[in-house]
């Protein structure tokens, strides 16, 4: 690891003899933030707030920072974070590098468009001001660029007013993929629409979950800090089979059923309802010493599920350990970056505990699925698929690899970038 302390006086990359790339909160689920025989630059030193206009809503900040201490900063004073991830333990470069989307993208898009500028430092040294009107093709393929045009010095966020610290948020069963149409007709009412799917259940009952919305509101007291650490914390790895489908079945079982009436309304401190995990710290511990894959596609909507229902069927008849997942639809709004994943269609995100090569066929076999409906797997939770798919699935990856820096590389782009 090269540490990077200060930006005015970051480490000269063209004396580092291997390749390197810059290593944030390490929270991307497969290889894109590894660099297996090079260097990595950490960059969680980098942790400064540069400036805050509390009229404008204008926040500058080192990339390192959290989006934890964003919060911490911003929600007291009445603003929030324009998009948000399932967790709050992701940095701001992080967030930039994989235009991360959240459970507004239907309203707000990703999070590379409320980037007003950033500084960009190449491996010769050379620091550029990147915005879409500045350097603008460099700034296109740095959101969303995976760490690979260079190392981002400093961002600057647009941010956006809230009325307070809560979430007046509703719970609503469905029964099944056409329920979940239903209720995704109404996301436009809503800043924030997710859905959480019974991956096993099939036949009839082929993706029924829980429809959760919300929209922002007062709170009566002060939500919990951003910055607390989880209170629970997973303290070893679960023994080998803990999670099958046996116990997921009843657990989902469980979980479809824990409301006893079709909705539920409730208002909420935010971070319980965009972190859930981060109330258990550790969790992926849960899975075992043989850990899992995440899983996530988006493919094109069409009438009656087509390629969603398609993914949904080849899980639930796999015989693999599919626990969480979540289905979105996502919105119009084009995304910032040359090779950011989201794009208009349905979006699930699957964790698959790891059995090794079944688990690997099976994936490969979503893949085609994906492949052939023109939609696209996330780079930021992918460990395998192969170079032909990034092709298909990142129809801008010629220009793209021509802004990448000659000295950056990662585990995940020698993999996809194959001649
Ligand atoms: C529980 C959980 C929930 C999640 N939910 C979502 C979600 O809802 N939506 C979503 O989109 N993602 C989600 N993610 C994925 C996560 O948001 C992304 O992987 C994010 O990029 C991780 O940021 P990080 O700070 O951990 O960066 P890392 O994982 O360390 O790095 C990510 C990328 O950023 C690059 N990078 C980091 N710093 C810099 C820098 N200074 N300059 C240039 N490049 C840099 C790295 O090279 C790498 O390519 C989730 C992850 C977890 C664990």
């Amino acid at each position: 690891m090269v540490p990077v302390v200060w930006r005015s006086e970051p480490p000269a990359l063209d004396r580092v003899p291997e390749t390197v790339l810059p290593f944030a909160c390490g929270r991307s689920y497969g290889d894109s933030c590894l660099n297996d025989g090079g260097a990595l630059l950490d960059v969680a030193g980098l942790d400064r707030l540069i400036a805050f206009d509390s009229d404008q809503g204008i926040l500058r900040c080192e990339p390192g920072v959290t989006l934890a201490q964003v919060l911490a900063l911003i929600v007291p004073r009445g603003w929030f974070l324009p998009v948000l991830p399932g967790t709050r333990w992701v940095s701001v470069g992080g967030a930039i590098a994989n235009d991360i989307h959240g459970k507004n993208h239907h309203r707000a898009g990703t999070f590379g468009a409320h980037v007003t500028r950033l500084e960009l430092m190449r491996s010769s040294g050379e620091r550029l001001l990147c915005s879409p009107s500045e350097n603008s093709a460099l700034f296109r393929a740095t959101v969303g660029g995976l760490g690979l045009t260079g190392l981002i010095l400093w961002a600057e966020l647009r941010l956006k007013r809230i009325p307070g610290s809560g979430i007046a948020m509703q719970s609503v069963r469905f029964p099944d993929l056409n329920g979940f149409f239903d209720l995704a007709a109404t996301d436009a009412d809503h800043e924030y629409t997710v859905a959480w799917v019974d991956c096993l259940a099939g036949g009839r009952r082929l993706g029924r979950g829980i429809y959760m919305r919300g929209d922002h509101t007062s709170l009566a007291g002060d939500a919990p800090s951003p910055l607390r650490e989880a209170r629970l914390r997973m303290p070893f790895d679960a023994p080998p089979g803990l999670l099958n489908r046996l116990t997921l079945r009843a657990f989902n079982q469980l979980y479809y059923r824990r409301q006893l009436r079709r909705q539920v309304d409730s208002v909420v401190p935010y971070p319980p309802f965009f972190f859930p995990l981060d109330g258990l710290a550790d969790w992926t511990r849960l899975y075992g010493p043989q850990g899992f894959l995440q899983y996530q596609c988006v493919v094109p909507d069409e009438p009656g599920g087509g390629p969603i229902r398609a993914v949904l069927d080849r899980v639930s008849r796999s015989g693999e350990t599919a626990s969480l997942a979540v289905l979105k639809r996502f919105g119009d709004a084009p995304s910032a970056g040359m090779l950011s994943f989201p794009r208009p269609g349905l979006t699930l995100a699957v964790d698959f505990g790891f059995r090794g090569h079944r688990t690997l066929e099976l994936l490969e076999d979503l893949d085609g699925i994906v492949r052939q409906a023109g939609g696209a797997v996330y780079p930021a939770k992918d460990a395998r698929m192969s170079a032909a798919s990034f092709r298909r699935f990142f129809p801008e990856h010629e220009a793209f690899s021509r802004l990448v820096d000659p000295k950056f590389s990662s585990s995940f782009w020698r993999r996809v970038h194959q001649p």
